[in-house]
């Protein structure tokens, strides 16, 4: 029996691998696993070129737990080891300056298993002892035991076995005694196993017999070897990518498309992507890719792996060339890491242009479930937009879908206005801005629908993107300027009438201090009054809202909204005649005396006009603050006839009521009251 000790340049791995690899326990049977499957890869890879002559027979690699004696057991009949590569393989770990490395990555045991091939010593994170009983493929080999309990010493014997292959036993510690729990070694089994290239067995398969579940005398097979990614696209058919990602995401609805990838060129990738649907909410859709190295298991978190919007999708990727067992930091500036990224991104493109050039009806079909993903892949790879700008689709409030050309072709004619802008009109909510889009269609104008989780950001990158082109949402303006075309025609209206109207109208609103009333020259056909919010706010609103930041001082001011008056239609103006009528006795007097004091305000005004304040004559500024007193009495006075007026006319308080009602604005108490006085008017 030879006696010896694990050759280490560190005094003692079993201590640093306990304490360092702590978080990832489970990984331990995932190295086993995978290093038996290496090893039966290997043996029939000699058996293919002819090096080895003997039976393969089965290859099926067994894992056993045994509860009472507390041991997990693997074994494989794949090329076994002889002493020396025992000597070579497991005794001698090898390496250089290994604390530093240690302390740069203690929490990832994955790094530090992969950096030195430490793969099979991470069975001592949950063992006190290791046993290996293994016989090389080679002819002559004898069988060998070797046995380490956690410290660097070791034993190697001769053993029983005569058949090819290597058998290794665990013995669980005692503070790892959940993975002796047949569900437990399942869970992982499925988690890190399941696609693996050679079949595992764990237990029997189990029948359903007499209303009691029966163990057969079967080994039950985990894994399937054989995974659809790794099959030829040509011979697969749209019900087996379905399947598969069924028993990828049991509870997901079908996905929309896949794409199956295949390179060998300048990195090795195979993979299956869907594009799953997906609904609002963004952040629960993430997270779905899982990511393989040669079919084991790596991770399904593929941040810094593949670009942002691409965690969207769902499916496997299995790549040789991602350097997996690192970490996530180094995993990012990798250049490989990178290549494969951008490659990602392009296949997802072209897959997506492939579809809609062949499928027109169904790529439209799906669009409105695909859009998320592809407007925030627009909105945050360059490069997946300069592919996309050709297949992105815009839909109109017909629910009729335009590529960016065909639409801009399409409001060319009559959406460009006086300073040759090309005018988008979006909706964000059909129903609420339902007047606007009517009036807007009257007009001959298309409008978009624009109501995405992304849109308000999509617009605002696109507006970037086109030339010469602004969006503005339906209810930016009354519709005669919403495309300013011309110059505004004439007014019904005299300027003084304006001014009494502003102050009935004002006077009737019961949410003053958010509204400013105007007067716009619109057609007698055009509703008598409509209420507009400017895009630029609105749109600084909307962003400080989704966006945060630097923005939440838009997001901080009150909404503020334009009470647009039409002083051309016959209700307006006749509220205009019956303000002269039934106040202009009042109010003419008051305006005549307002009158004189406002010119000689002025005219004194404009003598000091240059003159700094401390040069400007007592005696003025007194006459001045005098006058301004007079015209603010009077002032008040005409405005109380005014309120008084606008109290007792009905008409009034129905247009704004309107006007509020067809913005979805009237609530409450407020709507009831319209009803009331409708009642009362009809
Ligand atoms: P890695 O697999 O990364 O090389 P491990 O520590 O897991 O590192 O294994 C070291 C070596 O031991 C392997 O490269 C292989 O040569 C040998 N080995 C491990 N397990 C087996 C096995 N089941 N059968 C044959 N050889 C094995």
């Amino acid at each position: 029996m030879q006696k010896g000790k694990i050759d280490v340049t560190t005094e003692n791995i079993f201590p640093i691998i306990k304490k360092f690899l702590y978080s990832d326990h489970e990984i331990f049977l995932r190295e086993l696993v995978s290093n038996a499957v290496d090893a039966t890869q290997k043996l029939k890879t000699l058996a293919n070129i002819g090096e080895f002559k003997g039976e393969l027979n089965d290859l099926t690699i067994k894992v056993d737990v045994d509860k009472k004696k507390k041991t997990i057991t693997v074994s494989d009949s794949g090329i076994g080891m002889t002493s020396e590569e025992i000597d070579k393989y497991i005794n001698q770990i090898a390496f250089s300056s290994a604390e530093d490395f240690l302390e740069k990555y203690k929490n990832q045991a994955n790094a530090i298993i992969g950096h030195f091939g430490l793969g099979f010593y991470s069975s001592f994170m949950v063992s006190d002892k290791v046993e290996i009983i293994t016989k090389s493929f080679k002819e002559g080999s004898e069988a060998i035991k070797w046995t380490c309990d956690g410290t660097p010493e070791y034993n190697l014997e001769p053993a029983e076995r005569t058949e090819r292959g290597t058998t290794i036993i665990l013995h669980i510690d005692d503070d790892s005694k959940e993975f002796l729990e047949e569900n437990k070694v399942t869970e992982l089994l499925n988690k890190y196993c399941r696609f693996l290239p050679v079949e595992i067995a764990f237990g029997k398969e189990k029948e359903w017999k007499d209303g009691k579940e029966v163990e057969l005398d079967k080994l039950k097979i985990v894994n399937d070897t054989n995974p659809l990614w790794t099959r030829t696209p040509s011979e697969l058919k749209e019900e087996d990518y379905n399947k598969f990602y069924r028993d990828l995401y049991p509870m997901s609805e079908e996905p929309l498309f896949n794409i199956h990838l295949n390179v060998d060129y300048p990195f090795n990738l195979t993979g299956i992507l869907y594009f799953p649907k997906i609904k609002n909410n963004i952040e629960i859709q993430k997270n779905k890719i899982q990511l393989y190295c040669n079919q084991v298991f790596v991770t399904d978190s593929v941040e810094g792996i593949v670009p942002e919007f691409l965690t969207l999708l769902h499916g496997v990727i299995d790549s040789p060339d991602i350097p997996l067992n690192v970490s996530r930091s180094y995993l990012q500036s990798d250049s490989n890491v990178k290549k494969i990224s951008s490659h990602i991104t392009k296949k997802v493109a072209d897959r997506l242009n492939e579809i809609f050039k062949n499928d027109r009806s169904q790529f439209e079909k799906k669009w409105d479930d695909l859009k998320l993903f592809i407007v925030y892949g627009m909105i945050s790879e360059e490069k997946f937009y300069e592919k996309a700008e050709k297949f992105a689709l815009l839909k109109n409030t017909d629910g009729k879908y335009f590529t960016f050309e065909e639409y801009e072709n399409l409001i060319k004619e009559n959406q460009t206005d006086k300073n040759k802008s090309l005018i988008y009109l979006y909706t964000t909510n059909q129903q609420e801005q339902y007047s606007y889009i009517e009036a807007a269609k009257a007009k001959g104008y298309d409008v978009l629908v624009m109501d995405g989780q992304l849109d308000t950001h999509f617009i605002n990158h696109i507006e970037q993107k086109f030339k010469d082109s602004r969006f503005t949402r339906v209810d930016a303006d009354i519709i005669d300027k919403l495309i300013d075309k011309k110059e505004s025609g004439e007014s019904k209206l005299s300027a003084e009438q304006k001014e009494d109207l502003s102050e009935i109208f004002k006077s009737q609103l019961s949410d003053k201090a958010s509204y400013y009333v105007s007067f716009e020259n619109m057609a007698e056909t055009d509703n008598p009054v409509v209420i507009t919010q400017s895009e630029f706010m609105r749109r600084m609103k909307d962003m400080s809202a989704v966006g945060g930041g630097a923005m939440s001082f838009y997001g901080n001011l009150p909404d503020s909204y334009n009470l647009v008056v039409n002083a051309n239609h016959p209700l307006v103006t006749r509220i205009a005649e019956d303000v002269i009528k039934k106040a202009g006795t009042k109010v003419t007097p008051i305006r005549e005396k307002i009158k004189p004091l406002e010119d000689n305000k002025s005219k004194l005004e404009k003598s000091n006009e240059k003159k700094k304040e401390e040069e400007i004559k007592q005696e003025d500024k007194d006459r001045i603050a005098d006058l301004e007193k007079k015209i603010n009495e009077l002032n008040e006075k005409k405005q109380k006839v005014l309120t008084d007026y606008a109290a007792k006319n009905k008409l009034v308080k129905q247009l704004i009521d309107l006007a509020l009602l067809s913005n979805n604005m009237l609530k409450g108490k407020d709507l009831d009251t319209f009803v009331k006085r409708s009642i009362e008017l009809i």
